[in-house]
Order: structure tokens, then C-alpha cells, then sequence
């Protein structure tokens, strides 16, 4: 599918200005005012979405009060939406590399990965919970003969839905998937540096026949937009995934207004664990490097800690730096690229302000730490080790969401899991080990919502991904994500 010419024909497409999806219509801010797009591929504007006020995201979450109170979406049979779910993503399938291309262009991922990641994941969730609607039921609760107690499922009302722009359409879909095959209605607000996608496959759904109002989506700062959604009182359950920061703000925003509840995907600082007795240490080291590097670390599950026991660590840093220097930089619509572009130049400078911290706290940066390709105007950086890291230094606490692998060496089992779970988050982790004991040992002592073994990331739609500690709470994928978005009802009757 990544036919080279088709993606050069695709590159610059130009693209008109984008339009908020509200109740069904394309509407511009309500006072016409526009944010730019600028293409991380060369720093060029690309087009601009709605610059949204409150007044844009009250009407669009206005419009999806209206479709569940009273446009028949909560109360239609789950067959009947999932006819309408399976044709929208059909759509996108359709319109797959037109969208991965201009999903790139917004935010830079390379098109191997986002092709992949993006509309076809977005595809294989939309299908995965509208296939599975009307295979779930509600509960007859075990009584005594004289009562029945029935336990519905009902959706849970209007959904506000805040996404990041690291992988719009995939992490979008985690959301919309369940939520619309539930019932609920949706306002979503995509990330400033990332909406496109996520307009243009609103656009689809209506075209599917999804009825106006159900999917909402405004663009905007998230200080106006995403925050007249957390603040609202007809918005039930907010779902997010960010940054911690934002995650606390939208938990006051909750207690400040109707308590809604709020289900939150933070970040991580993920522990990639590699025992001596790793059965593939070759295995280990390109794995090790991808998990940190493709999408140039920007992934909420990236690897960024690299824990190497003393013995293998001068040696496996040596392949895992000759390794990492194989791996193309550069432009994300070349599909020989195994890393893009950083998404912005205020992400860019962040990673490098790090990589400079660590670099003045005398720490090694065995290769990478620059800034590259600056020529070409867009945003790039070389995939980038960082060894004789402590676990105290910001480096090794804090989420760069670059390509920045902070690696510490440790001595023994019990050292590995205190520095694995030393931080804040905890999101994913992996084990490298031959030894199966050790493998479920350290499985159960790591704090964390993933624990890989021998591999890192690749786990599909079937298992839930959500974090524990300030990583967050709830979970997307899995049949377990309908349960954000359906409320249990009892009814207790006496016979
Ligand atoms: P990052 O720093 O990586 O961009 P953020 O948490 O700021 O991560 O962004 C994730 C999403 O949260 C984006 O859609 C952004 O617009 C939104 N957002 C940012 N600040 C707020 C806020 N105060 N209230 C609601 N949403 C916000």
C-alpha cells in the first residue's frame, strides 16, 4: 500500500482550510479565527483549522446532548450502529493512505509506521467495537426466587474525548470506537498540532450515515476549547490522553463543575529491562531500539529507560549505538525512514534542553544529542543514548517524549525493580530474561499497566493499555474500554 508515487502525488496536495465538525455541519470558529498547521516535514504552512472559542465547543457539545437526549443514537438497536460504524470504517480503509499522508504532513510520524498506526488502526478499532455491541448483555443477578434483579447497560451520556498528536486517528479511535458503538454521543477535540485527520474522518462519518451531532469534533488551544469541555455540565465522562499536567487541570475542572468522571492516559517513563541471560541479545538490542526511537519517542509507551544489568552493559550499549546509528532520520514520506520528524519546534527544543541537562551534569551522550537536517527547515533529531544516567537525574524521571533513551546499569533483580518502579509513572515496562521465574517475578513486582517480556510494544486491540500510578486510570482497547462508556442499572423487582 505505500506506493511511492501515489505518496509524492499525495505530498503537496494543497490542502483548504479545515472546518470544526459540529452537528453535522462544517462550521468555522465562531469569530473566524484560524491557527496555522506547519508541516514538522519543513517548518511550511500547510492550512489552518478553527481557531474554537467556548462559544464553538458549547455548540458542539450542545449538538451532542441533543443527538443522545433526543436523536435516537443511545436507543437505536446495537445491530443498527454497528451497521453504521462498519460503513464509516470502510470509509476510512477507503481513504487510507490519503489520510496516513496527510496525517504525516501534520505531524510527522513516518508512513510506514503511520499508515499502520493510524487509519488502519483506527479501522481495526472502529470494526473491533462495532463487532462486538451486540454481543454484550446486560446481568440477572443471582437472587433468592422471590425477587429479580436485572443489571442494565445503558451508555453513559455525552463523552468529551481530548487527544494528543502524537497518533491522532489510532489513540482518537480508542476512544470514539467504544463510545460511539455504546451509544454515547461525542465532542472530541483533537491536539493543536494534530487535527486533520481527525476532521477529516468526522467528514466520513457522516457519510457513513453517522446522524448529525453524534461526533463532534472542534479545534482550538486547550486552554479555550478542551477546557470549556472538562468545565461543562452537560459533558458525563471525559476521556484524555496527555500530558500529566493537563490530566490534573481536567481533574480539577471535573470537581469544579458537575464531577463528571474522567478516565486519564498520562505518560510514562518506561523501564526496558535487559538481563544478562536475555535469550536474543541481537533481538533485544534492535527491539530495544525501536521502542524508544520510532516515531522519534514520541509514543506515551516508549521504552525510555533502558536498564542494563553491570555485566552486558558495556557491551550491549556498543550494538545498541551501532544499531541505532543504521536507523534513517529524516524526511516521514520517504518509506525507507525508520524515524520522522519531531512534531513541533517547541517539542524539539524541549528534548534538547534535556539532552543539555544531562550533558552539564556530566552524564555521557554516546551518540546523537543534536539537533539535524536543519536545513530543510523542518524539525529533527538524531536518535540520541544517554548512559552514566542516575536514577535521581530528570532525565531518568521525567517523560521527554523524544528519542531519548536514558540507560542505567544495576547489579541485581531487587535493584532493577526499585529503580524500574522509582518513578512517578507507570505505564509499561519490559523484561528481558531467558529465565522464566525471573520473566513472572518480575511481572508481578513491576508497577506498571504492561509488563513485556522478550519483546517490547506490539500487543493488539484485544489486551487493555492504561497505566497505574500518574500514568493514569481506565483503559483503552480490550473489551474492558465499554466500561467507561456504560453505566450498570440496576432494577430490583419483587415477585
Ligand atoms: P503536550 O504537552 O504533549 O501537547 P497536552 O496534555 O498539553 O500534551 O496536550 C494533550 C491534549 O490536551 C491536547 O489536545 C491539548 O490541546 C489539550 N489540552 C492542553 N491544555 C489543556 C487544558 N488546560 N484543558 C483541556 N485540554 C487541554
Amino acid at each position: 500500500m505505500l506506493d511511492p508515487d501515489r505518496i509524492e502525488a499525495l505530498r503537496n496536495q494543497p490542502q483548504a482550510p479545515a472546518s470544526h465538525v459540529i452537528g453535522g455541519e462544517l462550521r468555522p470558529a465562531s469569530d473566524g479565527a484560524v491557527l496555522e498547521v506547519i508541516s514538522p516535514i519543513d517548518g511550511s504552512l500547510l492550512t489552518t483549522v478553527p481557531k474554537g472559542t467556548r462559544e464553538d465547543a458549547e455548540a458542539a457539545i450542545a449538538a451532542a446532548r441533543r443527538a443522545f437526549d433526543e436523536g435516537g443514537w443511545p436507543e437505536m438497536a446495537p445491530a443498527a450502529r454497528k451497521k453504521i460504524l462498519l460503513k464509516w470504517a470502510d470509509l476510512i480503509e477507503a481513504n487510507a493512505l490519503e489520510l496516513a499522508v496527510l496525517g504525516v504532513r501534520d505531524n510527522g510520524t513516518e508512513i510506514g509506521m503511520a499508515l499502520k498506526a493510524e487509519p488502519m488502526s483506527a479501522v481495526a478499532t472502529i470494526r473491533y467495537y462495532a463487532e462486538a455491541i451486540d454481543k454484550i448483555g446486560g446481568e440477572i443477578a443471582p437472587t433468592a426466587p422471590g425477587n429479580l434483579g436485572l443489571v442494565h447497560k445503558e451508555p453513559a451520556g455525552v463523552v468529551g474525548a481530548i487527544v494528543p498528536w502524537n497518533f491522532p486517528l489510532m489513540i482518537g479511535a480508542w476512544k470514539l470506537g467504544p463510545a460511539l458503538a455504546a451509544g454515547c454521543t461525542v465532542v472530541l477535540k483533537p491536539a493543536e498540532t494534530a487535527s486533520l485527520t481527525l476532521l477529516r474522518i468526522a467528514e466520513l462519518a457522516l457519510e457513513a450515515g453517522l446522524p448529525a451531532g453524534v461526533l463532534n469534533v472542534v479545534t482550538g488551544e486547550g486552554a479555550v476549547v478542551g477546557d470549556a469541555i472538562a468545565r461543562s455540565m452537560e459533558v458525563d465522562v471525559l476521556v484524555f490522553t496527555g500530558s500529566g499536567a493537563t490530566g490534573r487541570r481536567l481533574l480539577e475542572a471535573s470537581a469544579q463543575s458537575n464531577m463528571k468522571r474522567v478516565y486519564l492516559e498520562l505518560g510514562g517513563k518506561s523501564p526496558n529491562i535487559v538481563f544478562a541471560d536475555a535469550p536474543d541479545l541481537d533481538e533485544a538490542v534492535k527491539v530495544s531500539a525501536n521502542g524508544i526511537f520510532r516515531n522519534s519517542g514520541q509514543v506515551c509507551v516508549a521504552g525510555s529507560r533502558l536498564l542494563v544489568e553491570r555485566s552486558l552493559h558495556d557491551a550491549f550499549i556498543e550494538k545498541l549505538s551501532a544499531f541505532t546509528e543504521t536507523m534513517k532520520v529524516g524526511d516521514p514520506l520517504d518509506p525507507a525512514v525508520s524515524a520522522g520528524a519531531v512534531n513541533s519546534l517547541r517539542q524539539l527544543e524541549q528534548n534538547l534542553a534535556f539532552v543539555e541537562e544531562a550533558r552539564a551534569q556530566g552524564r555521557t551522550i554516546v551518540t546523537g544529542g543534536t539537533r539535524i537536517l536543519q536545513e530543510t527547515g523542518g524539525y529533527y533529531m538524531a536518535p540520541t543514548i544517554v548512559t552514566d544516567v542516575k536514577p535521581d537525574d530528570r532525565i531518568a524521571r521525567e517523560e521527554v517524549f523524544g528519542p531519548v533513551l536514558a540507560v542505567l546499569p544495576f547489579d541485581t533483580e531487587d535493584e532493577a525493580v526499585a529503580i524500574a518502579n522509582g518513578t512517578d509513572y507507570g505505564l509499561a515496562a519490559a523484561v528481558w530474561t531467558g529465565n522464566l521465574s525471573r520473566a513472572h517475578r518480575m511481572i508481578r513486582r513491576i508497577r506498571a499497566g504492561v509488563v513485556h517480556v522478550n519483546t517490547y510494544g506490539g500487543s493488539d486491540l484485544t489486551v487493555p493499555l492504561g497505566g497505574v500510578k500518574q500514568s493514569g486510570n481506565g483503559h483503552d482497547k480490550s473489551l474492558h474500554a465499554f466500561e467507561k462508556y456504560l453505566d450498570l442499572k440496576t432494577a430490583w423487582i419483587k415477585l
